[in-house]
């Protein structure tokens, strides 16, 4: 089927970091953009703003991924207001770290559930309204962290391994309704998500990236556009890192 024109992307957890820019580099690329985020609309206001200051028609749409009624209320209220949904970007994931042996129940439920259940439930609410066009494209937030293991994170390491699982099989189920989907592994990139490591911490990560610096968020977001894209009609259940080379 033709590339629906304008595309109406959905990015979740966009209010700031990877997500954020990844809304802009949509924005920019002519898409319609809903963002978005569990804050409140007045603490995405600058977020909203900035997408409307590139020409975009955007909405911000405040919802927790993990609650089924909010994800299906969001879905409904992007088709209706801009037009469709032809692009999910499952970015929203947080970390809670400790170590395996003390990591309570807690910690383990809300990072799993916002990154891997949320993907689950926001890919197949999105599905459906991507199924009327036969065409669409779903790109998800995995880590290099899912594919290596992280010390003290064996939540988030095995949440974003779900996310590499989760991203082969609905590629294969959904390639014949003309949808595509692929994840996106980034290494150490400059968010809030990184921004309390100490230095000692810092230089041994540094160390082992050959590209010898953390990524920018703008740095992934520029691969989420192109796989958003019509340019990527030919890529389906890959996941790619984006990492300066810290695994190959
Ligand atoms: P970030 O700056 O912390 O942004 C994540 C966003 O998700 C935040 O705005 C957060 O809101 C939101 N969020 C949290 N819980 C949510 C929920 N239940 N529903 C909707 N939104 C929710 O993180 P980032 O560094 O940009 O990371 C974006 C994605 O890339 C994540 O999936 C992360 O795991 C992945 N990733 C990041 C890195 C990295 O080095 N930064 C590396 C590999 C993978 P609050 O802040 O209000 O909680």
């Amino acid at each position: 089927m033709p590339t629906p024109e304008p595309r109406v992307a959905l990015v979740t957890g966009g209010n700031q970091g990877i997500g954020r820019a990844t809304a802009l580099a949509l924005a920019a690329d002519g898409c319609r953009v809903a963002v978005n985020d569990i804050v409140p609309a007045e603490a995405a206001a600058e977020t909203l703003a900035a997408l409307c200051a590139t020409g975009a028609q955007a909405i911000y749409c405040q919802a927790d991924v993990r609650d089924p009624e909010g994800v299906r209320a969001m879905v409904d209220r992007v088709a209706e207001e801009l037009g469709g949904l032809h692009v999910l970007v499952n970015n929203a994931g947080i970390i809670r770290d400790n170590y395996l042996a003390f990591m309570k129940l807690e910690e383990w439920d809300d990072v799993v559930d916002i990154s891997l259940k949320g993907a689950f439930l926001c890919t197949k609410t999105a599905v459906r309204k991507m199924l009327r066009g036969k065409w669409g494209r779903v790109i998800s937030l995995s880590s290099d962290a899912g594919l290596m293991g992280d010390m003290r994170r064996v939540n988030y390491s095995a949440a974003k391994a779900g996310i590499a699982g989760f991203t082969k099989a609905a590629a294969r189920e959904l390639a014949a309704q003309g949808i595509t989907v692929n994840a996106v592994a980034p290494g150490i990139i400059n968010t809030a998500m990184t921004a309390d490591m100490d230095e000692p911490r810092v230089k041994g990560l540094l160390d082992l990236i050959p590209l010898g610096r953390f990524g920018d968020p703008e740095e992934v977001a520029a691969l989420i556009r192109f796989l958003a894209s019509p340019d990527a009609s030919y890529i389906t259940g890959q996941v790619f890192q984006v990492d300066g080379g810290l695994r190959m």
